[in-house]
């Protein structure tokens, strides 16, 4: 059993892909183990994407993730990290394989929707940023 963080980004909480984003998970049997709705600041949206911080892109991003509010969820199941990769699909909506999020909701490689822990440790961390053990059940 794995846990990860899942975010619907600014982009899919603005055109209400909420319910649609979730059942995409719920239907491959993920668990929503926590969930909550805020919008992040320019500065937790920097310590998040650190990682991303020489990027070209880094200042778009961060603009992006703060500009309204996202939806943040702790999924649980069964090789959960890469299954929520898999049901996310690719970072180019261009490229993302049929019936993935990205590619059914997403409108470019910037603005795609959704975020996913891309291994074991980044999910630890990740799942820490935005929720307190006794939130996660
Ligand atoms: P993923 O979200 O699939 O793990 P990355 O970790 O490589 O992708 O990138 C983090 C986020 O940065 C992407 O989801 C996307 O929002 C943004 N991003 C990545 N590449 C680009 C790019 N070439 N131009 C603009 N934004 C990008
Ligand atoms: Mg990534």
């Amino acid at each position: 059993m794995e846990r990860t963080l899942s975010i619907i980004k600014p982009d899919g909480v603005e055109r209400n892909l909420v319910g649609k984003i979730i059942t995409k998970f719920e239907d491959q049997g993920i668990r929503i183990a926590a969930l909550k709705k805020l919008q992040l600041s320019k500065k937790q949206a920097e310590a998040f994407y650190a990682v991303h911080k020489a990027r070209p892109f880094f200042g778009e991003l961060v603009d992006f993730m703060s500009r309204s509010p996202v939806v943040v969820m702790c999924l649980e199941g069964e090789n959960a990290i890469q299954r929520n990769r898999d049901i996310m699909g690719a970072t180019n909506p261009a490229q993302a394989a049929e019936g993935t999020i990205r590619k059914s909701f997403s409108k470019s490689i910037g603005e795609n929707t959704v975020h996913g822990s891309d291994s074991a440790e980044a999910a630890a961390n990740e799942v820490a940023f935005f929720f307190a053990a006794s939130e996660i059940c």
